[in-house]
């Protein structure tokens, strides 16, 4: 059975290496390729995108890929869908993995907000000092004028990508964080507000421990909705046994 999963998540990785220990199971992972250096994988690996839907059904076809696995990040939306359509359109079995997200508990001061710029039209009102945790794409959101004076910073696995604050300083690390240090890096900073997509997962969740400890307002941007008609676990468990009931060969 060749599965494909579509990668770049922690669970991607881990389901790669779950299959790729069973007999009779061939697994491809695929990037995109916006990682440098991305964390060693099991199993075969293929690098940058497939020229949209028909360039993945296509692929789909020529590999003679039994089942994709979606399990990119929630907040990669264009190629969920396109993994759903060329499912469709080549009859191969699609199902997505998708972490769940994060919910308030008593003690957050949450702000939920559907987009980036939505983010950054709440920030003047919480705080100066923000430490913006949404990757590093997209921060032209927060580079205008009227955001001028507010300290932004900006943590991101790479090098984020301009235009960025005025006032930015430049965090490069990756996860996961404990919550000891996400707290003394809070302190540290005197941030005052955190800004994060709902990425959900526990690697990155020590932030939202810190910001409640310190009683600090966290602006959280919301993720989309899976596309139409998608079949969506939220974990890897849930997607074995849906391949074993496909035919996977090994234990569930
Ligand atoms: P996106 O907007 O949904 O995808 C844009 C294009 O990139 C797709 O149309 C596809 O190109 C290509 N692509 C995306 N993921 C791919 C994959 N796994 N394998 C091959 N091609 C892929 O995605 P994005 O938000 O830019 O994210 C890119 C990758 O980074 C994803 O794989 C995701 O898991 C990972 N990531 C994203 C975020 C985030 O916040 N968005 C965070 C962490 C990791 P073609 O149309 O040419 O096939």
């Amino acid at each position: 059975m060749h599965v494909l999963v579509l990668g770049g998540t922690t669970e991607a990785r881990r389901l790669a290496a779950e299959l790729a220990a069973r007999p009779g199971v061939r697994v491809t992972t695929s990037l995109a390729g916006r990682v440098a250096r991305p964390a060693a994988l099991e199993g075969d690996v293929r690098v940058g995108g497939f020229g949209g839907v028909d360039g993945l059904a296509a692929w789909l076809r020529e590999r003679r890929v039994d089942a994709v696995v979606d399990a990119t990040h929630p907040f990669a939306a264009t190629i969920s869908e396109n993994a759903v359509r060329a499912a469709r359109l080549t009859g191969v079995p699609a199902v997505m993995l998708r972490r769940p997200g994060w919910r308030p508990v008593p003690g957050d001061r949450w702000h939920d907000t559907a987009s980036l710029t939505g983010a950054a039209a709440l920030l003047p009102s919480l705080g100066r000092r923000v430490f913006l945790t949404t990757g590093r794409l997209g921060l032209a959101a927060f580079a205008g004028p009227d955001l001028a004076e507010l300290h932004f910073l900006v943590r991101s696995v790479e090098p984020p990508e301009p235009p960025l604050p005025r006032h930015a300083e430049i965090l490069l690390d990756r996860g996961p964080y404990t919550i000891d240090g996400e707290t003394a890096l809070l302190r540290e900073h005197r941030v005052d507000v955190l800004v994060t997509k709902d990425s959900g997962g526990a690697a990155t969740a020590a932030k939202l421990t810190a910001a409640r400890a310190l009683s600090l307002p966290v602006v959280i941007v919301r993720r989309p909705e899976p596309p139409q008609g998608a079949r969506v676990l939220p974990d890897a468990a849930g997607v074995l046994s849906h391949l074993a009931s496909l035919g996977l060969p090994g234990r569930v």
